[in-house]
């Protein structure tokens, strides 16, 4: 069965090569298949269905025609010669059950790594249903399952010598045991145990079976907290175990794993000794030898051993080094894989000459930066290659990432091609294309509210050419919008948009040139990590001029203060942004609750002021009316939800008040703060804050103590983790179960090692490597595109 299923899969494949003929693409069925294979086939056959499954793996990741081509006829040719299945009633009836289950069971032969839990002994469909509540479902996981933390057991001492309070062992003799009833109907198990220095007395309360195990005469392990009892050293329900076996639960680095409801902890340790004994000596190292070698890494089996059971906490910290090592190695190879297809097919190559380079920067109102200048020329210097650009440009923000993504825009279309900026939001659209429309001819403008013949013209400009460059938004990558030859796609605030978004840009053109800019600044560990497969332009420099901005943190009770410190820069000519409290549960609930704020700002506190009102529920053209009257001076105060934190650009604007600071970022935050002191005069950051949690009292302070964006970044990356400070967005990221993403050495070591070996097998092609090009696709397992 499984070979006939399999040859009409790989005949389908053929007819295209693009690995569509089964969801997912081929790497990802070759588990499947192999777990239905290895029940089908006779146990000799494990060598044949691990080769079939190794070569479904690699497939995914060959880049030509000819190389699937051919991979697909071996593959059929191997079908053809497949070896022969089990009997049918062999499969039929479950094998004959062993008595007594001793050993590993005969089933362990044809089962592998990519088994079910099911297949260990003790786990049944209760367990494995717990067991997966842990992300646990084959043994591999199992083995990938790592302890939380360690409970030192490891110091032995003499009773005589214990001490309160510590955490101790001790080897010793049972002197007298028995149970006793409480006054509340319990029981307490009693021992008295010496070690010829000492006795000392152990308590259990309801554990009365402990009867049976704890007997006169036995040598048992104690591991626990010491006690005090009447002024006497005693141990209260410490860990125990019989001296005769090998210690697991005491004496040592005892691994603690996460548990759920029903999994005992004694049990799964149990069961995790038994699975690591058996299974990592059959668990082949993927790491090349010489990478294993250059960076000083234990072998696999030893690192799996020694990550769950310790000799010491030496030898510990190497196995999660090398563990840790392989992931962001594993990751580094997929990134570099990632870069090597897309410059593997070619661009298109354009002739910028540095005359349209000094026209246009001559046209700007303003003298580009050093900062600004340098990623200019990076980026000039890659359009000009066949070799498609793919680019992060980041920097802080106010730094100037839009004015040098135009610059590449005007070039672009100079050179007779056509250029797109896709942004997360129509206010911020229509704000560059009103920017923008200055320096670049022909610009057009596609958002959401762009209708009827407006928007028919300008889908009949994209497809002829006759608009040489775009600003919009999602509306850019719906499926009737065609370019005639877009060659460079611009995405600003690349986090907002998830990582089909960004390659349904791409795909609107023949391989164009990709430049990414990114809102906040992004700590340098991370861009190694998430966008390692990308070249990067950092702007590091501010414009002249800029005066930093006055942050300070407020309580609600003074909130009075802060609106009349409002209304005296009001009475300035100023304007003022308020935001209101992040609201998580929904956009609606958010918007409900601004519109309260407004009312209620409007009713009692500033009657007499213009007030003006922003969130995301609004319409298009409200959201546009709004924010085009305040930057035109027409409103004082702006309430408005998180929608502000997208680029909008007023001058005028010199307060930015943040209600319930802090639920929100700091990279965030600073975004925020970004959007006032953008003119001539001086710029105030209010956040309120009544939380009293010291967490975000540390956070909020971080914010008033720097104005370096950077620095914030960093910060925020170490206090909430990649995941909180990319946003829920960020899909596609990998999961890391021990690097850290702000271990900048151990990426920088492990990126280094990656790279020098895959400038020897770019393509993972070498037999010998077959392990790991497998491995780097369960670890990017489901991703698609990432950029
Ligand atoms: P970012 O997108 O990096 O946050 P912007 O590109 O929106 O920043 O630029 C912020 C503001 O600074 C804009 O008003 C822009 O016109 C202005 N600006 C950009 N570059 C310069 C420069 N070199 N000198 C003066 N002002 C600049
Ligand atoms: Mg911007």
């Amino acid at each position: 069965m499984p070979i006939e299923k399999l040859a009409k899969i790989l005949n389908l494949e053929a007819a295209k090569y693009q690995d569509r003929a089964v969801f997912g693409g081929l790497a990802r069925y070759a588990d499947t298949w192999s777990r239905e294979a290895r029940v089908a086939f006779v146990p000799e056959a494990d060598e044949w269905v691990q080769e079939v499954a190794d070569r479904l793996c690699a497939y995914s990741a060959l880049s030509d025609d000819g190389a699937r081509q051919k991979a697909v006829t071996e593959l059929l040719g191997m079908l053809q010669a497949a070896p022969p299945q089990r009997e049918e009633e062999e499969k039929a009836v479950p094998a004959p059950p062993v008595p007594a289950k001793t050993g590993p069971a005969p089933t362990l032969a044809r089962t592998g790594l990519d088994s079910s839990v099911t297949v260990l002994q003790g786990v049944g469909s209760r367990q494995a249903k717990r067991l997966a509540k842990l992300g646990v479902h084959t043994i591999r996981d199992m083995l990938y399952c790592f302890p939380r933390r360690y409970e030192d057991y490891s110091q032995l001492k003499p009773i005589n010598r214990l001490e309160y309070g510590e955490d101790v062992t001790i080897i010793a003799q049972v002197w007298d045991a028995g149970v006793r009833k409480t006054r509340g109907g319990g029981s307490l198990f009693k021992a008295t145990l010496s070690d010829g220095t000492g006795f000392v007395e152990i308590t259990w309360f309801n554990q009365p079976f402990l009867a049976d195990k704890i007997q006169r005469g036995k040598q048992i392990v104690i591991s626990g907290k010491v006690d005090e009892y009447l002024g006497r050293l005693c141990f209260n329900s410490p860990e125990w175990e019989l001296l005769e076996k090998e210690l697991l639960h005491t004496a040592r680095l005892v691994p603690i794993y996460p548990l759920t409801k029903g999994l005992g902890a004694k049990w799964l340790r149990r069961l995790m000794k038994r699975t690591v004994d058996y299974w990592s000596k059959r668990m082949p190292d993927h790491l090349p030898d010489s990478v294993r070698q250059e960076a000083k890494l234990l072998d696999l089996e030893s690192a799996i051993v020694q990550i769950h059971f310790p000799g010491d906490k030496a030898i510990l910290k190497k196995a999660r080094y090398r563990l840790a090592f392989d992931e962001l190695f594993v990751l580094q190879i997929g990134l570099l894989r990632q870069r090597h297809l897309w410059r593997s097919e070619p661009g298109r190559p354009l002739p910028v000459d540095d005359g349209t380079l000094d026209n246009f920067t001559r046209s700007l109102p303003f003298e580009l930066t050093n900062a600004q200048k340098r990623a200019l020329r990076q980026i000039v210097a890659d359009l000009r290659t066949s070799q498609p650009m793919n680019r992060l440009l980041q920097g802080d923000v106010g730094s100037g990432k839009t004015a040098v993504a135009a610059a590449a825009m005007a070039l672009t279309v100079a050179a007779g091609a056509q250029a797109a900026l896709m942004v997360p939001t129509e206010i911020l659209a229509e704000q560059h294309f009103a920017n923008l429309a200055h320096q670049i001819p022909n610009l057009g403008l596609l958002t959401g509210s762009v209708t009827g013949q407006e928007r028919e013209e300008i889908l009949a400009g994209l497809s002829d050419g006759s608009v040489g460059a775009v600003v919009g938004t999602h509306a850019l990558i719906q499926e009737g919008v065609q370019f005639k030859e877009l060659t460079l796609a611009v995405i600003d605030e690349q986090h907002r948009f998830g990582v089909s978004q960004r390659a349904a840009l791409r795909q609107k053109g023949y391989n164009p040139h990709l430049l990414v800019m990114t809102a906040t600044p992004i700590p340098r560990s991370l861009e190694l990590t998430l966008w390692g497969h990308l070249d990067v332009s950092v702007i590091d420099e501010m414009p002249p001029g800029r005066k930093p901005v006055v942050t300070r943190l407020i309580l609600p009770t003074e909130r009075e203060r802060a609106y009349s410190f409002v209304r005296s820069q009001v009475e300035k000519g100023r304007q003022v942004f308020i935001i209101c409290p992040l609201v998580e549960e929904s956009a609606k609930i958010e918007a409900k609750s601004a519109v309260e704020e407004y009312k209620r700002l409007q009713k009692y506190i500033f009657p007499d002021l213009r007030l003006g009102l922003l969130h995301g529920r609004m319409k298009g053209e409200e959201k546009e009316g709004t924010m085009a009257s305040f930057a035109r001076g027409e409103l004082d105060i702006l309430i408005a939800t998180s929608v502000v934190e997208v680029g909008i650009d007023v001058p005028n604007a010199t307060v930015m008040l943040v209600e319930g600071a802090d639920r929100f970022g700091l990279a965030q935050l600073h975004q925020f703060r970004g959007r006032v002191g953008r003119g001539e005069h001086d710029s105030y950051c209010l956040l309120v804050s009544g939380s009293s949690s010291p967490e975000a009292q540390k956070r909020l302070q971080a914010v008033e103590a720097t104005n370096d964006g950077f620095e914030l970044a960093q910060k925020d990356l170490e206090m909430r983790g990649p995941g909180e400070f990319l946003g829920t967005r960020q899909a596609g990221f990998p999961d890391l179960k021990l690097a850290s993403v702000t271990d900048l050495q151990l990426i920088e070591a492990a990126r280094e090692a990656a790279r020098r070996f895959f400038e020897t097998d770019p393509e993972l092609a070498d037999p010998d490597n077959r392990l790991l090009a497998r491995r780097v696709v369960q670890f990017w397992k489901g991703e698609g595109e990432v950029s």
